[in-house]
Parts: structure tokens; C-alpha cells; sequence
């Protein structure tokens, strides 16, 4: 797979498209980890999924769609647990010896609900750079918010709204 970087003449690339690519796309971090445009009119490609997409008709809302769908959410997931991070902390699950490479596991089994959340949260301490050590104070902090699952699907807390609650207390 021949993969453009900026660059290459995307523009002429897509010459043929309607909706052509825009490196601005890539405005987060999951999609700048996963997107790559390739040299193909029209097609991006997913390096989680190992599959390419095609953003013509609908431009970036094609791509945002792929980032949003089950199987690519599933695809982050099983790679997380595949480097077993889980292991790090809680001690792996694996019967295998320390010498020998931990098996990869194709997929997560739906049932292994706690290991996803193990994963979702060490994913976080990740991908942010946080200290592992808050892991144990990670786990608390969902447990107690989980009580309340209502409240939480209206949180909102962007950047700026955060740091004035912090000076200007809740309200
Ligand atoms: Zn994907």
C-alpha cells in the first residue's frame, strides 16, 4: 500500500473526486493514529483495520463514520488487549510460560467485559501519558461514577469549561 504524505499533490491525486482529501481531516488523535491517504483517487486507508475506505461521496464524514463503526471500535479494543497491558498491572490471564510470546487473541469475547474495561482504562493512561500508579484510582473514580449512569451521559466538560469550574466552582 503506497501511502501520500503531505507532500504529495493530493489535489491532483483526487483530481477526479468530488469531495477531495484534506489533511485537516486527521484533526484528532485516533484518526491521525489510524488514517493514512493513499496514492488512489478517493481512498484512505485504516491501518487498525487494515482496510481501505473510501471518502468521495461523503468526504470526511465517510471516514468519521468508519472511525465510529463496531467493527473499528472492536479492532482498537482487541489490539489493546492483544499487547495484553492489562497484564502490567492485574497479572496476565495467560497459562503460558514467562519465556514464551503471549498468544494473539483474534477477538474479544463479548462475555470478557471486564477485561475491556481494564483495557478501555489502561488505554487511557496510555494515550495520555499518565502515570500507571493512577490506574487503581482510575477504576474507583468509573466504579463511583458508574452509580450514576443518567448524570453521566450528561456530563460535559470541554478544556476551558474544566479549568473554570476548578477556579469558579460547580454550578
Ligand atoms: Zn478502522
Amino acid at each position: 500500500m503506497d501511502f501520500a504524505t503531505q507532500k504529495d499533490n493530493v489535489r491532483e491525486i483526487d483530481s477526479s473526486v468530488r469531495n477531495k482529501w484534506r489533511w485537516d481531516w486527521l484533526e484528532n488523535d485516533l484518526m491521525k493514529q489510524y488514517l493514512r491517504k493513499t496514492k488512489q483517487p478517493g481512498q484512505a486507508f485504516c491501518t487498525i483495520c487494515n482496510k481501505t475506505l473510501q471518502y468521495q461521496s461523503g468526504g470526511k464524514k465517510d471516514l468519521k463514520r468508519h472511525m465510529e463503526s463496531p467493527p473499528h471500535i472492536l479492532a482498537i479494543k482487541t489490539v489493546k488487549t492483544n499487547y495484553s497491558l492489562e497484564g502490567m498491572l492485574f497479572g496476565s490471564p495467560s497459562q503460558s510460560s514467562d519465556t514464551a510470546p503471549l498468544p494473539v487473541r483474534p477477538v474479544v469475547l463479548v462475555d470478557d467485559r471486564r477485561l475491556n474495561a481494564e483495557a478501555t482504562i489502561l488505554g487511557f493512561i496510555a494515550k495520555h501519558d499518565l502515570p500507571y500508579t493512577l490506574a487503581p484510582q482510575l477504576v474507583k473514580l468509573t466504579q463511583e461514577m458508574a452509580r450514576d449512569p443518567k448524570a453521566l451521559t450528561e456530563i460535559k466538560l470541554e478544556e476551558c469549561t474544566a479549568s473554570y469550574k476548578m477556579i469558579h466552582g460547580l454550578s
